[in-house]
């Protein structure tokens, strides 16, 4: 099956009792058994529930896996997968990761033992340098935001499975329609379905895919002892999402090269980072594993100021200024206060994220509209 069929019917059935095309929203706690532990396989809401095995199936054929798990938000489902490790264990992260990734791993696990280094990846070689004996994961999140760093997704899977280290990515900015991390070598793929998967800026959840049939009953047993599972509405909504995945994404894709190249023509625009470029230090990595270049463009102006930076984001009248990304419609945010304010000044210029820097989820609009919201924006500098 290809992937714009996929999205519509892997792992969905119609309903056995009504045959209601659309997976049923089945919102209960329990189920009925006929004797005690005489069941249909389902016992308890936390435990099993319809709509979500629906979505957890088709997201795992979305990602070419054998197993999906969802979870409530990207984060808890980032939470459930390092609760498999065991203190004095050392993972290995690019550098950056999500904010909230590095909080959860710096101020939630650091205290249980559990050491995490974070390494600028864009050469995949380094990370040799930094696995050892009680290296067991490696963390790896491209494109990354908000700078669209690549990351050479089958470099570091060499490394990884020649010492069987499980290699994690993060593929929340690409989505499953660009690229399927576990086809190039990786176990296990980490989303926060909030973003492309869901598409419409209704619901929080996240999702891990992975072939391996151990972890998937650890994650299994912790999904049911920890409990960060999503609501069966919001199962329906990410269902929902996905099946419209393909033709959103090409639509953000096309609208997002459209507005690399108009900001990268423009005299006020002092650098624009986009995947496509020739110029993108690692666009030859790029074209070899991703099939388009995704939604995401993030640009600095030629006046470096934090100023500079609100004028632009303040004057969008289509861009709506917010945090997140991956719905139908174009955000604009500004890294420097926003997302990446918690970061020390210095760190933050090394790493890219200068003072003027703006980042653009691009949307499905009219890419026509869209490229004129931004010339009437940056127009307020001149
Ligand atoms: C948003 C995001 C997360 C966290 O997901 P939530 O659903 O907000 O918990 C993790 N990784 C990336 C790359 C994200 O963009």
């Amino acid at each position: 099956m290809k992937f714009g069929t996929k999205t519509i019917h892997a792992g969905i059935s119609p309903d056995p009792s009504t045959g209601a095309i659309m997976t049923p929203i089945f919102q209960t706690s329990t189920y009925v058994q006929s004797a005690p532990g005489v069941h249909q396989g389902y016992e308890y809401g936390r435990t099993q529930n319809p709509t979500r095995d629906a979505l957890q199936n088709n997201l795992a054929a979305l990602e070419n896996a054998k197993y999906g798990v969802c979870f409530a938000s990207g984060l808890a489902a980032t939470d459930t997968l390092i609760r498999t490790l065991s203190p004095g264990d050392e993972i290995v992260c690019g550098s950056d990761l999500y904010g909230g990734t590095y909080r959860l791993f710096t101020k939630g696990f650091e205290k249980y033992g559990l050491k995490f280094h974070f390494i600028d990846m864009t050469d995949a070689s380094v990370v040799a340098d930094y696995v050892n004996d009680n290296t067991k994961m490696i963390w790896v999140e491209t494109p990354s935001n908000p700078m669209l760093n690549i990351i050479d997704i089958a470099a570091v899977a060499k490394i990884a499975n020649a010492k069987g280290i499980t290699f994690v990515v993060d593929n929340t900015f690409a989505s499953p329609y660009i690229q399927n991390p576990i086809d190039q070598g990786a176990d296990v793929v980490v989303h926060s379905v909030t973003k492309y998967l869901g598409g419409h800026s209704d619901t929080i959840m996240g999702a891990i895919c992975l072939n391996d049939e151990e972890l998937h009953t650890q994650l299994k047993f912790l999904q049911n002892a920890v409990g960060a599972v999503p609501a069966p509405m919001d199962c329906f909504l990410a269902l929902r999402g996905i099946k419209t995945l393909h033709i959103r994404l090409q639509r953000h894709c096309e609208n997002a090269e459209r507005i690399a190249r108009f900001l990268a023509d423009h005299p006020m625009v002092s650098k624009v980072n986009w995947p496509g470029f020739e110029s993108h230090p690692n666009h030859e990595i790029a074209k070899r594993q991703m099939r388009a270049y995704g939604g995401m463009v993030s640009f600095s102006l030629k006046v470096d100021t934090l100023e500079a930076g609100v004028k632009v984001m303040s004057a969008t009248k289509l861009f709506s200024l917010a945090e997140s990304l991956g719905g139908v419609e174009s955000l604009i945010g500004h890294p420097a206060t926003m997302t990446h304010a918690s970061i020390p000044l210095e760190e933050r210029i090394k790493t890219g994220v200068v003072d003027s820097l703006i980042r653009l989820s691009v949307g499905i609009e009219d890419g026509d509209d869209l490229i004129a919201d931004l010339e009437q924006a940056l127009a307020v500098l001149s």
